[in-house]
């Protein structure tokens, strides 16, 4: 290990200071618990900051791995003993045919369809909540998935060599099963929803002693999301962008990329601004933007029903958290419907060859319609996220996409092919005209 990691090491171990109650403020041990035992308010991890302000440099960073762990002093871990596979650094791609085709002049995509292992933004909090998980002395690790979060979490159990039990709901598309299975985890496949199996896995967490990533090891879980913020930060060469636009399933993602700013603000590696914050969700789960719509400070649960299933959480744990920083940001909350998502999927894999999920689907169209709406000015350096990859939910696109043209192995099969498939790309064009 060379100096800077060292001493980034050493830093680490003493800016980690203690659990937080985000409502009330009661400080708690750093421990596998999540909520106040007065308030039952969500709790966050808290750093010395001034111990970090002191320690850590924009060279110091860059001196780390080419992964999230760069950002380690950030993130709840102890010791040197973390699991990095590579997680994190994903390119943040400048736009040209989308921007052009959206109107906007400033337009980035970061890039998270091609995260490892799992290509998905899920595989930065499972690093995360692992290695805190293993110095916390779990040996079966587990969680209440919409399903690239059980992906990540087998993948990362196997690496590391922790026993695993994923919950997802029985209806989840083939490539999110497989992309579990493929790992050997037990894996549960609940008849219901991801509310109703979230509420199972609480029983579970408090009976049987596992670490949920997303449960008891929340806390922890939750801060790898801020290296989407720190990522974005460092690739614009130290700069915040004027917008984002991020997904929201629990919300979790959407405030983490918020505190992560705002860490490197007071830490003087960036310069402060108000980033906007505009949101993403499907019309068929949104309880986010509903209560942002109506100005309301709490969530009404709904039962989600749409083909964005990796967001399709009805009862967000962070939603008024989202609400909060839509507001207070000048940013938005936006829903499309199923058929805008599938043409988002669309627009970015024609634009920019980057093919997501239908969570990068939504985050596309939310963001076609915000500029449309004129809730995004042309030249705002605005950044869209894109959280998981399109080879998961292929059911989605399927019969959207047109087919192969199938030939004889003939030079004359080929030539008849391709004057066919010509003249049907005129004929569509004629009709885009009439
Ligand atoms: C889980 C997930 C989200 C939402 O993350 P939250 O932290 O629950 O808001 C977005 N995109 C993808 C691809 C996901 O898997």
């Amino acid at each position: 290990m060379n100096q800077a990691t060292l001493s980034n090491t050493q830093a680490t171990t003493a800016t980690l200071k203690a659990l937080k109650c985000k409502e009330c403020g009661e400080e708690y041990e750093l421990k596998a618990t999540h909520v106040c035992e007065f308030c039952f308010g969500p709790l966050e991890v808290i750093y010395d900051y001034s111990l970090l302000s002191r320690t850590v440099t924009r060279e110091s960073i860059q001196a780390g791995p080419n992964s999230i762990w760069r950002y380690r002093s950030f993130l709840p871990v102890t010791t040197d003993n973390v699991i990095d596979v590579g997680t994190g650094m994903t390119p943040l791609v400048r736009s040209h045919r989308l921007a052009r085709r959206l109107g906007l002049n400033k337009l980035y995509i970061k890039n998270d369809a091609v995260n490892m292992p799992t290509l998905s933004f899920k595989d930065r909090v499972v690093s995360v909540a692992l290695s805190r998980a293993r110095e916390l002395g779990f040996t079966t690790v587990s969680c209440a998935s919409t399903g690239n979060l059980a992906n990540s979490t087998a993948a990362f159990a196997a690496h590391a060599g922790l026993d695993c039990c994923v919950f997802i709901p029985a209806d989840l598309e083939a490539g999110k099963i497989l992309g579990s299975l493929i790992y050997s985890p037990t894996l549960m496949a609940v008849q219901g929803n991801y509310d109703q199996l979230n509420r199972l896995c609480c029983e579970v967490a408090n009976t049987h002693g596992w670490g949920f990533v997303n449960i008891n090891l929340r806390p922890y879980y939750s801060e790898g999301s801020k290296t989407l913020a720190f990522e974005v930060a460092e690739q614009l060469d130290w700069q915040l962008p004027d917008h984002v636009v991020v997904p929201l399933g629990s919300g979790s993602l959407f405030t983490k990329i918020y505190k992560g700013f705002n860490e490197f603000v007071q830490l003087g590696l960036v310069e402060g601004k108000n980033v906007r914050f505009s949101g993403a969700q499907a019309d068929g789960c949104s309880p986010i933007a509903e209560a942002y719509k109506q100005g309301r400070d709490f969530i009404k649960p709904v039962k989600p029903n749409t083909i964005a299933k990796s967001i399709a959480i009805g009862n967000p744990a962070d939603g008024v958290y989202a609400v909060e920083i839509a507001q207070k940001t000048n940013g938005n909350i936006e829903t499309v419907t199923d058929t805008e998502i599938i043409e988002g999927i669309k627009l970015l894999a024609e634009t920019e060859g980057i093919f997501t999920e239908t969570a990068g689907g939504t985050t596309v169209a939310v963001l076609k319609k915000l500029v449309e709406a004129g809730k995004i000015d042309p030249d705002e350096t605005t950044v869209v996220y894109i959280t998981g990859n399109g080879l998961k939910t292929q059911e989605a696109v399927q019969g959207y996409i047109g087919e192969p043209l199938t030939i004889e192995a003939k030079l004359d099969s080929f030539e008849r092919a391709l004057e066919r498939s010509r003249t049907l790309e005129r004929l569509e064009w004629q009709q885009v005209l009439v």
